[in-house]
């Protein structure tokens, strides 16, 4: 909350040159004209939340970035869940490495299908390593990927944010100038319901949108007899939506695919045989709910600047 400044709440546009503008002033006023104005060609910014690890917030984030990529959309994805940067792997770009411009400025790398892709996991020399960084550094790091990387023209930027509800995802939240929101990841059972919790009132207390409640790991069908079954029961995903007033985006199966098609770098929602799974089609369904809301947001915005011009109009 203390990186709130004037320029969140101003009519300030940024046009790249901080030589003479009153709001490069302060540095951090300054930093987050670096950052607005090297995300301005970034159409729809989504972060892809959970309350903690293992519940499929990388899957996710990386077979979102699929579908969206699937649908001809221009996608980013930008990976920084700093322990635990599987994106990278699972987007089958293990071995690769970001460039640098002349700059200094960060060139992501590209998978088959498009996607660029910024991860921390790029940007270290040994993946397997642990990544041993106390907090500021992983902070300056976090801030660097959003200020730096040279994502040009997109559609859709999806986020991997590091699990919970402490400095990093705060960092991605607070840092991102006009996002569309966030997608927030849970399993089914109870127990897991109470982490989603400090996740949607993380979100509450920033002020942050919350675009609804992704429940993976939702139910089995067999594949032998084709009988659905409840391996994880708990229902918490409608639980959460209720008490917070969000939608259920979509559920997504347990389904071993997943995890054969995220081992072999190739996210199930944008596989060429992506038509016959239920959970390309799940992953489907949420993007186009995102799009959805993409629309709204920018007609509310448009009705907004109608209304402030008549208003300055009337005045003169
Ligand atoms: P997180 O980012 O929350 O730590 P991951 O996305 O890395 O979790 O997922 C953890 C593991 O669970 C991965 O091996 C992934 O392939 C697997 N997984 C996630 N969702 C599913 C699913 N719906 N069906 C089968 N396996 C899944």
């Amino acid at each position: 909350m203390e990186r709130e400044s004037a320029m969140e709440n101003s009519e300030h546009k940024c046009d790249g040159n901080c030589g003479h503008c009153a709001h490069a002033a302060e540095e951090q006023d300054r930093e987050l004209c670096l950052l607005r104005r090297n995300l301005s060609g970034v159409g729809n910014a989504v972060v892809v939340l959970s309350g903690k690890g293992g519940v499929g917030k990388s899957t996710v984030a990386v077979n979102l970035a699929a579908s969206f990529a699937r649908a001809g959309k221009r996608v980013g994805l930008l990976d920084v869940d700093v322990h635990g940067p599987s994106a990278v792997e699972m987007l089958g770009l293990r071995g690769a490495s970001l460039e640098a411009t002349e700059d200094g400025r960060i060139i992501p790398a590209r998978t088959p299908s498009g996607i660029l892709v910024a991860s921390v996991g790029l940007a270290v020399p040994d993946a397997d390593a642990a990544i041993v960084w106390r907090g500021p550094m992983k902070l300056g790091v976090i801030r660097q990927f959003l200020a730096q990387t040279e994502w040009g023209e997109l559609d859709w930027l999806v986020i991997d944010a590091p699990p919970g509800t402490g400095d990093e995802p705060l960092t991605v939240c607070q840092d991102l100038p006009d996002p569309l929101g966030a997608v927030v990841v849970t399993t089914p059972q109870r127990v897991a319901a109470a982490d989603v919790t400090r996740s949607l009132s993380f979100c509450d207390q920033l002020a942050f949108p919350v675009l609804g409640i992704v429940e993976n790991m939702s139910g089995f069908v067999c594949p032998h007899c084709g009988r659905r079954v409840d391996v994880f029961p708990g229902g918490a995903a409608a639980d959460l939506a209720s008490k917070f007033d969000v939608p259920v985006l979509g559920r997504i199966p347990l389904d071993p695919r997943v995890c054969v098609s995220g081992d072999a770098g190739v996210p199930i929602a944008g596989a060429g045989d992506a038509g016959q799974s239920p959970v390309a089609a799940a992953f489907a369904e949420i993007a186009a709910a995102l799009e959805r809301e993409a629309g709204e947001k920018a007609a509310r915005e448009a009705a907004a600047g109608a209304n402030t011009q008549e208003t300055s109009e009337a005045r003169q």
